[in-house]
């Protein structure tokens, strides 16, 4: 068996199989390697503290007992009474609680000082932790995010990767306690040895027997775990659908939904917490049987008292020690769903990313190429089942078909926020998974539908598509967008705040601001997706015009059911299920008439 493997071993035997595998957690905790044995030897310090502090308790008791205890007691400490008795009576009890008062109060200093360095160290790794999930978040390519889907992700963010931390705070502060029992161990042994290996079966028997009661909490906290995901994404949808739950009356529906999944949620929780609650006593009492068979062995080995009862103080003191370390053992495997988590987010491997391609992309002037592009969503459902067509630049093009026809899924192959399942589409001839993704995109502006509004004011969030424009910037895009009308008679204009979201904005108003972040970034490819359909049409006939003029950029693609803005196109490209079933002059294209038709 290899080194680690033995070290791995051992730490799954002593806290579990979940920190044993949190390899990813274990790296960030390694990072700040150099206070880790700071912390360890303030916690050895403490335990050895802790330990010696009992093992005064000894001679104390010899010297109650007077000069005849010395008999039979282990040699060092025979060795402190023989020299204390050089004392007078008085002067002994002096310098004994004068030692004892030394340690306990040198143990209580190093405590603070190691619980203030392991506070801090914690808040530092949580904050490594939080960052590092951040990073992984914004480094995954976007199908992670198709496939995972939003609940799990935000539990995952807003919780587990908030909690983690405390799994170190758990880890730390049971150093002393494990220190202290060591050394409590080692002067039981010296005190006698049959009576210690008697306390040492008993304590791995407990260990073992308790093995079984933490796999059944490691289980529940996965449980736990997963009907916590169910819960936050039911308060989320309480939160986010305000509007449609009171508008279609389903509050008392929602209540009982909420209270059907959080019902779940804490009868696991209780039962979680009701394994853990018998964690405790069943630890107690196993230790308290071990009691009653040393008192037997103890007058079946005949100890002579002084030993026999300096051995029982300091199995006394074990039981303290040994219930934290219970106790901390028991909160690790608590968290055992929370660990797996955030490993599992943070072992996200890179590898999934798509073939990034590294050429360097100076403009969009050639065409966009579709061959045979097919493309399955992470489920395996199909989008495109095979789409041929070309985008030419400096051609304002409409992408039309009924919705689900796959138009969306063409903007994200496009985008390279998915790559093609089959096909290959090229730009200017080569493959475009042969371009630089960022600088592909920086040559596109998307407006959509939804206008993601992020925590800021009105000019940061325009200023979103293009960092460090200037107001100068800010304020052209957003006339052209025709946004600059209602932008004025905001109480503060430009520095308006806005929430994320953008509550306080009629749809109309964050499309336009959309349209205008979009405007701001001058692209060679301007997509609108669905991007003024809460426009009302005066104000739409207003952006057309605005949009006619091309000041803003070169190549238009539009997907959309409004005539006015299609209007704008010269040619069309019509999809139905995934394949293109027309393509040529908007004009002529059959399923444009018909929606004419059915507009008219
Ligand atoms: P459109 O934009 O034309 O309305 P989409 O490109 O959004 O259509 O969707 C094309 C097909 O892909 C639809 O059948 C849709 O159900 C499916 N689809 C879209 N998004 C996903 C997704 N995240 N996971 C699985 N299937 C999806």
């Amino acid at each position: 068996m290899s080194k680690t493997l033995r070290w791995t071993r051992l730490i799954h035997l002593v806290f579990g199989e979940s920190i044993g595998r949190a390899g990813a957690l274990g790296r960030i905790a390694a990072a700040h390697v150099r206070q880790l044995p700071l912390v360890a030897a303030l916690g050895v310090a403490t335990g050895l503290a802790e330990g010696i502090g009992i093992g005064a308790l000894i001679p104390f008791f010899g010297l109650l007992a007077g000069d005849a205890a010395r008999t039979g007691l282990p040699h060092p400490i025979a060795e402190i009474m023989t020299g204390l008795m050089r004392y007078p009576e008085q002067t002994r009890y002096f310098i004994l609680g004068g030692v004892f008062l030394v340690i306990i109060t040198g143990r209580s200093v190093l405590q603070t000082v190691n619980l203030r360095l392991i506070a801090r160290l914690e808040v530092r790794i949580g904050h490594d932790i939080r960052e590092a999930a951040a990073t992984r978040l914004l480094s995954l390519d976007y199908p992670f995010f198709l496939s995972t889907g939003s609940p799990r992700l935000v539990h995952l963010m807003t919780f587990h990767a908030w909690s983690v931390e405390e799994v170190f705070r758990i880890g730390l502060t049971a150093i002393p306690s494990l220190i202290g029992l060591a050394i409590v161990g080692a002067l039981m042994v010296l005190a006698e040895w049959r009576l210690a290996m008697l306390a040492a079966i008993s304590f791995a028997v407990a260990a073992l027997l308790l093995r079984t009661l933490h796999k059944v909490q490691e289980g529940l906290a996965r449980s736990v775990m997963a009907s916590g995901r169910d819960l936050s994404a039911r308060m989320t949808a309480v939160v986010e659908g305000a509007r449609v739950i009171r508008l279609y009356g389903q509050e008392l529906a929602e209540r009982e939904r909420f209270s059907d999944v959080d019902g779940t949620y804490s009868a696991l929780l209780a039962a979680a917490r009701q394994v853990s609650a018998i964690t405790w006593p069943a630890g107690g009492a196993i230790l308290t049987l071990a009691f009653v068979a040393i008192l037997f062995a103890i007058g079946a080995l005949h100890i002579p008292v002084p030993v026999a009862i300096a051995f029982m103080v300091l199995l006394a003191r074990t039981e303290p020690l040994a219930s934290q370390l219970l106790t901390a053992r028991s909160q690790m495997a608590a968290m055992t769903g929370t660990i797996e988590e955030v490993e599992w987010l943070l072992g996200q491997a890179a590898e999934t990313k798509a073939p990034s391609g590294g050429e360097p992309v100076d403009t969009l002037d050639q065409p966009i190429c579709f061959d045979d592009v097919r493309y399955d969503y992470p489920d395996g459902s199909p989008a495109l089942l095979g789409a041929d067509f070309a985008l030419q630049p400096g051609v304002a093009t409409a992408l039309i078909g009924p919705s689900g026809a796959g138009k969306s899924t063409i903007v994200n192959l496009i985008t390279r926020l998915v790559e093609p399942s089959g096909g290959v589409i090229t730009l200017g001839g080569r493959p475009l998974d042969s371009f630089d993704p960022a600088a592909l995109r920086a040559r596109i502006a998307l407006a959509g539908q939804d206008v993601a509004v992020v925590q800021g004011t009105v000019a940061e969030n325009i200023a979103f598509g293009k960092p460090r424009a200037s107001r100068a910037e800010i304020e052209q895009a957003a006339i052209a967008a025709g946004a600059a009308g209602f932008i004025a008679q905001m109480p503060k204009g430009y520095d308006s705040p806005l929430h994320f979201g953008g509550t306080g904005l009629s749809g109309g108003q964050r499309q336009r601001i959309g349209l205008a972040r979009a405007l701001i970034r001058h692209p060679d490819l301007l997509i609108l997706d669905e991007a003024t359909n809460a426009v009302d049409s005066v104000g739409e006939e207003e952006i057309v015009r605005l949009l006619a003029e091309r000041r803003f950029f070169r190549t238009l693609l539009v997907i959309s059911h409004r005539p006015s803005i299609l209007a704008m196109c010269s040619t069309g490209i019509v999809i139905e299920s995934g394949r293109v079933v027309e393509a040529g002059p908007i004009g002529g294209l059959t399923y444009f008439e018909l929606m004419k038709g059915l507009r008219t």
